[in-house]
């Protein structure tokens, strides 16, 4: 046999095969040609002529990156069973930093392993873990083990989705997440959609499809509309005088009636109104905008709707959910963050495209040296659809998410997310020496100490913010800082969240 060895799919720890199902022969040859035990193997010869070559180019063998790829694994496992007993969020002093992880480039090969524990132990706890179930600021990351499966696997068959031809696998995968969540937020049959680094960048390439549909004209947005839309319409062009921010009624909502007066006087003037950006859970205080009327306001104007559920849309999976974010289907154009409520590590947000075409119409590029992965009999290649062209395979954690925990479990994790805060209401209404400011809207409670202002609440959170027990973040509405817990993270416990409003409570 001229093939290197280089392992065996499906090897458990101990050496003996997993019980993993057998790819189809028509679907792939790769297990086959890697494989030492499937029998003779004439694909292996073909492929590989008869030289030795080393696993890792760069001189790993085998059995070493073995030995490092289970530590890591350890590490990994440590840290989801770890928690709580670490800090939610501990910030390490820039100059040891710098110290502890700097210097000149290393000339001379170095220990993996000892590099690896000063990345543990200098660089990876010294960050917020969106993970930790008393994170609780802005909107926590609680990623789950299946999902980061589904990373090591791509990122270690360094995975590729730009074109069709280059990663038909990886791109058939995206194809079938980006459809599962379309089924899953109710949008029609056709609706096309990418993947993307997260929220910020769905929104942008969301926009970047929307401007293109409707030509230059005015965006509708609110003052509860997250930075990045503002930041995104400026980056791709559009005119500051060009973007209407209409004032939110007292649940913080975008009012119909006001939109549509705005877009009435910009018609007035001889302007052209475009695209209404709606938010489907605003970050401060998880308010749903009236998405319904909006999206009727839209049709009847022919504007384009934008609706931004970078953390809410997914609340959709569950009935509750569902009910709160009713009309978020009928967008043009949807945002939604895996990375954030459906579990995931860093980085994947999606964007969902009612219109289809339109994401092709905006990015669609053929260099000549791309003119052999060019898509001919209507595949889809990826890199059509955003700005990234060489782009990893985000959809195969999330693929594999599913896959592992089935939507009845994911649903459940959410509904939990979603009472967490309502009993994080309850818990302060049974004390007086709370106001609640919004309730429990999902997932997210904003709350004050009865009869202190700003400053108290911004002090109480960084307070218990840097003793390391919980992060929580203050926000400001109306002028007013108020205190905040997004509750998203199922492995959170009501003792949690009694002993961080406790400890809120605690003097300053
Ligand atoms: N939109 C909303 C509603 C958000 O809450 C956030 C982040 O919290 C974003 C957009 C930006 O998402 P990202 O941080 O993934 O870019």
């Amino acid at each position: 046999m001229g093939a290197r060895r280089v392992g065996r799919i499906g090897t458990r720890r101990d050496g003996r095969p997993a019980p993993a199902p057998a790819p189809s022969p028509s679907v792939t040859s790769y297990a086959r040609a890697v494989s030492t035990d499937t029998g003779p193997d004439t694909t292996s010869e073909r492929m590989t002529p008869g030289e030795a070559r080393p696993a890792d180019t760069l001189g790993l063998e085998p059995d070493e990156m073995r030995r490092l790829g289970y530590w890591v694994v350890d590490r990994v496992v440590d840290h989801f069973e770890g928690a709580p007993a670490y800090p939610a969020l501990s910030t390490g002093a820039p100059d040891a930093l710098a110290s502890a992880l700097g210097g000149p480039p290393p000339e001379e090969p170095g220990d993996a392993l000892s590099a690896m524990c000063t990345l543990v132990d200098v660089a990876l706890c010294n960050m917020q873990h969106g993970d930790h179930p008393r994170f609780f600021a802005r909107v926590p990351g609680p990623s789950s083990f299946g999902a980061v499966l589904g990373e090591w696997l791509a990122t270690g068959f360094n995975s590729m989705a730009a074109s069709w031809a280059g990663g038909s696998g990886p791109t058939a995968v995206e194809l079938v997440v980006v459809d599962w969540l379309r089924s899953l937020l109710g949008m029609p049959d056709g609706t096309e959609g990418v993947l993307t680094s997260g929220g910020s960048m769905a929104n942008t390439t969301g926009l970047v499809a929307a401007r293109r549909a409707t030509g230059p004209g005015i965006a509708y947005l609110s003052d509860q509309t997250h930075a990045s839309i503002r930041r995104g319409l400026l980056s791709i062009g559009v005119p500051p005088e060009d973007i209407r921010i209409v004032g939110t009624d007292a649940r913080y909502r975008m009012p119909v009636d006001a939109v549509a007066e705005e877009v009435r006087r910009d018609r007035r003037k001889g302007r052209r109104p475009a695209i209404v950006v709606a938010t489907a859970g605003t970050t401060n205080t998880g308010a749903v905008d009236p998405l319904r009327e909006l999206a009727a306001l839209c049709g009847a104007e022919g504007l384009w709707l934008h609706v931004d559920g970078a953390y809410g849309a997914p609340a959709a999976l569950c009935e509750r959910g569902r009910a709160a974010l009713a009309g978020m289907e009928l967008a043009d154009s949807l945002v939604l963050d895996p990375h954030k409520w459906l579990f995931q590590p860093y980085d994947v947000g999606s964007l969902l495209v009612r219109r289809p075409g339109a994401l092709e119409a905006a990015f669609r590029m053929a260099p000549e040296y791309l003119v052999d992965v060019t898509a001919r009999h209507g595949e889809v290649d990826m890199r059509d659809r955003t700005l990234e062209l060489s782009r990893r395979a985000r959809a195969v954690k999330v693929w594999l998410t599913f896959r592992t925990y089935g939507v009845g479990r994911i649903r459940a994790a959410i509904e939990r997310g979603i009472e967490l805060a309502e009993h994080a209401e309850r818990v302060l209404r049974a004390d007086d020496r709370w106001e609640v400011v919004t309730p429990a809207q999902l997932g997210v409670v904003t709350f004050a100490r009865t009869g202190e202002g700003s400053e108290e609440c911004r002090t109480a959170a960084a307070r218990v913010t840097r003793e390391g027990f919980a992060a929580v973040t203050s926000t400001t509405l109306r002028g007013t800082s108020v205190l905040r817990l997004c509750t998203i993270n199922p492995r959170t416990t009501e003792g949690d969240i009694e002993s961080t409003i406790e400890r809120l409570a605690g003097p300053a």
